[in-house]
């Protein structure tokens, strides 16, 4: 044999060595994973599954797509009503979430110090073991118990407080930094219901947004894109009239026909400015205000007396004869739709906004006619086994038992003694919340805290046990996506491989494991052996039905369809179905408590001459997506800024503050500073300094620590009567210089 033939056939048999030594597990299954396939895996084959995106609370349906069983793209479901093929940037990047090389692999247990970020993997019996443990040393006084989450999807909500109501009253504590908490708040106050109502965008002709950031915004983007785009193109010959109201030229306000730049804080008073005038000039719906409202006469005096343009003009920046046009515009080129969101609703006066917007929607005759908004039926689940009461009367008045999870701004004023052990999901209230909120100290006192998630971050790194959990695409979640289309709604997915890529399980499953540890109450309180053995009985109400997208001969065979289908939707109403106020007497309230406390303006000093407004970024939503490379890698619309965050600044305050286009500066609050470059905008009011969430984690995997800065951090704490879980906008800020390019 020549030489080049031997060392030609040792590297044949060295590899053939190699590849037979990967086919003998354990160890090969790390190196090629793909050399031992999943079971039912066809090679070259496509296939495609429907699953659900939960970046935000669009709850959109997707196709995922696998090639030689591994992910490679998703798609928006074509037959999911929210999607209707379409998907955002978030759900295009979800793949990555997937394969992220900083995923948690398997349960992890604190070594020294909480905060040291130094861990131990443990086996999930042993995970589940020592929070057994835990739980048990706290039975004699269940208000011990506290978890700690975002806004939960689906039935993961249920099942959370079913566990603590079987725990014997576990308080729920809720952080969901840019949630609708005001607006559904003033939707309760006035309509008797707590639900951010559906936008009949479609066959709206004219849409005035009070800061909602519809199109780049953290709540639904792709419904509310979708409606924008309707409104504008979608019927050949009339085109619809959008007003963006807000002191930044967001993505949405530079889509709109015309911008309106009011002064930050001012939403609630233009509002009613804008209300004044129809009523002063008979322009609103008399007869929805007579036959369906209480509380007119009283709101009526107050407009005329208070929100006169000229007064209204002064206080917001914006000139009387603009608010006079705008008001009559909306009288006569309706049906007039008005939407609240964003900055407007999260900080001083949110309250007053989100009820000042009601208040106008209302004048508008826009409660259940075609244009308007509505509230989504509720998709007709089962009801879970009924629970027995929660056996003491005296329990704390964010225990379970008490049905409505509290706010944690609430919770951080009180300062809670008593509490034993911290169950934490889908919240990072150490990421959105200023370091002023008091969080750490609340932690701080708590002796046991775990956490759930896919990935590590700055809260989890606080924590004495880490619990791995699953992707969407490795579990059973549902979602009711909201807003919604005015008909029920209900996204399904399941997982779309065989099994998890990692030693990983879903918070539910894992909630439904200890409590059978904990025994007979809990057992009583959860009787399912699995989350997907939950959701089915759940269900089992939409297969009862026999009507919508699917109908099946058995329950069985309805659960599979929907988890291919990705859901259930019923048929869409030919009408919009009229609104029934869930109020005391049945009618809409002119409720005025709310907007008596509207200031109107929000301070600044000579010391921080700006405000600054954060506004929700379009690849990062609050933050939570900026994990993914591929979101890092896009582009602001505004900006163009890609890994990396910019403070913008007008023409004006750059010129007066002697400052170019990428200085580098220091934004400084009461609550603390960051650092930028100073990128000069056209679309900013000169008092205010903006400035996009999402960046600036310490602590968020590989691609997201230590990009860009955090400007949730530099917030004024927030005040819990105004509704929101932060303060968007109010807070003062000065600039100075570090250094000039
Ligand atoms: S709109 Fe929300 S739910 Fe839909 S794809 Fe984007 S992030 Fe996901």
């Amino acid at each position: 044999m020549k030489r080049r033939e031997f060392l030609k056939s040792s590297i044949v048999a060295g590899t053939a060595g190699v590849l037979l030594d990967a086919c003998t597990p354990p160890g090969s299954e790390q190196i090629i994973p793909l050399l031992i396939p999943e079971e039912q895996f066809i090679p070259g084959v496509e296939e495609f599954h429907a699953t659900t995106c939960f970046e935000c609370s669009g709850g959109c349906g997707l196709l995922s797509r696998k090639i030689d069983g591994r992910l490679v793209k998703v798609e928006g479901n074509p037959a999911h009503p929210i999607a209707q093929g379409g998907s955002c940037a978030r759900g295009q990047a979800l793949p990555q979430a997937m394969y992220h090389p900083d995923r948690l692999q398997s349960p992890l247990v604190r070594e020294g110090a909480r905060g040291e970020g130094r861990w131990t993997e443990i086996s999930w019996d042993d995970a589940l073991d020592r929070l057994t443990t835990e739980l048990t040393g706290l039975s004699s006084d269940p208000s011990g118990l506290a978890f700690l989450t975002g806004q939960l999807r689906g039935h993961r909500s249920a099942l959370v407080e079913r566990f603590a109501a079987g725990f014997g009253g576990a308080r729920h504590w809720v952080h969901e930094p840019f949630g609708d908490a005001a607006v559904r708040r003033a939707h309760l106050l006035a309509a008797g219901i707590d639900a951010f109502p559906a936008h009949d965008l479609e066959h709206a002709n004219y849409v005035v947004t009070f800061g909602a950031a519809l199109v780049e915004g953290s709540r639904s983007p792709v419904r509310f894109g979708r409606g924008l785009g309707h409104l504008r193109r979608g019927r050949p010959g009339q085109r619809g009239k959008l007003v963006a109201i807000g002191p930044y030229l967001s993505v949405t306000a530079a889509h709109a026909d015309e911008w309106v730049p009011a002064r930050p804080g001012s939403d609630a008073a233009l509002a009613l400015g804008l209300a004044h005038i129809l009523v002063r000039d008979g322009r609103h719906d008399e007869t929805f205000v007579t036959d369906r409202a209480t509380g007119f006469e009283a709101f009526r005096e107050r407009l005329l007396a208070d929100y006169a343009p000229e007064t209204v003009g002064e206080a917001t920046g914006v000139p009387a004869e603009q608010i006079e046009r705008l008001a009559h515009e909306m009288a006569d080129h309706g049906p007039a739709l008005v939407v609240a969101g964003d900055a407007a609703v999260t900080g001083p006066d949110g309250l007053a906004t989100a009820l000042a917007v009601a208040h106008l929607n209302a004048l508008l005759g826009g409660f259940g006619r075609p244009g308007g908004l509505n509230f989504d039926p509720p998709p007709p689940f089962a009801a879970w086994p009924a629970l027995e009461a929660a056996q003491d009367s005296e329990s704390e008045p964010d225990s379970a038992d008490s049905n409505t999870p509290r706010p944690l701004v609430e919770v951080l004023v009180d300062q809670p003694a008593g509490v034993g052990a911290l169950l934490v999901a889908a919240t990072n209230p150490f990421y959105t919340l200023p370091p002023a909120s008091g969080v750490a100290d609340l932690v701080a006192g708590i002796p046991f805290v775990a956490a759930f998630g896919s990935f590590a971050d700055e809260t989890t790194r606080w924590a004495d046990l880490i619990l791995p959990e699953p992707t969407t695409f490795e579990r059973f979640d549902d979602d009711v996506p909201a807003p919604g289309v005015g008909r029920a709604i209900a996204s399904l997915s399941g997982p779309v491989f065989v099994r998890p890529l990692y030693d990983t399980r879903s918070m539910p499953d894992v909630l439904l494991q200890v409590g059978q540890r904990l025994g007979d109450d809990m057992a009583a309180a959860l009787p399912w052996e699995t989350y997907e053995d939950a959701l089915q009985d759940a269900w089992a109400g939409l297969h009862d039905t026999q009507r919508g997208s699917v109908v099946e001969t058995t329950a069985g065979r309805f659960w599979r369809s929907a988890l291919e289908s990705g859901g259930w939707w019923d048929d869409a109403p030919e009408e919009p179905a009229p609104v029934e106020f869930a109020t005391s007497d049945g009618r809409y309230q002119f409720d005025l408590a709310p907007l008596s406390a509207t200031s109107g303006v929000v301070a600044t000093t000579a010391d921080r001459p700006f405000i600054l407004h954060v506004y929700p970024s379009l690849a990062f939503g609050d933050g939570r997506s900026a994990h993914l490379p591929f979101l890092q890698e896009l582009a602001d619309p505004m900006t163009g800024v890609r890994w990396g965050s910019v403070v913008e600044l007008s023409h004006m305050a750059a010129e007066e503050h002697d400052l170019v286009e990428g200085d580098a500066v220091v934004v400084a609050s009461a609550q603390g500073e960051l650092q930028a470059r100073v990128r000069v905008v056209a679309g900013l009011r000169p008092e205010v300094v903006a400035i996009g969430a999402g960046q600036g984690h310490t602590d968020y995997g590989r691609y997201a620590t230590d990009r860009g800065a955090n400007p949730l951090a530099l917030l004024a704490p927030p005040d819990p009567a105004d509704g929101a879980e932060l303060a968007l906008v109010g807070t003062a800020v000065s600039l100075r210089k570090l250094y000039t390019l």
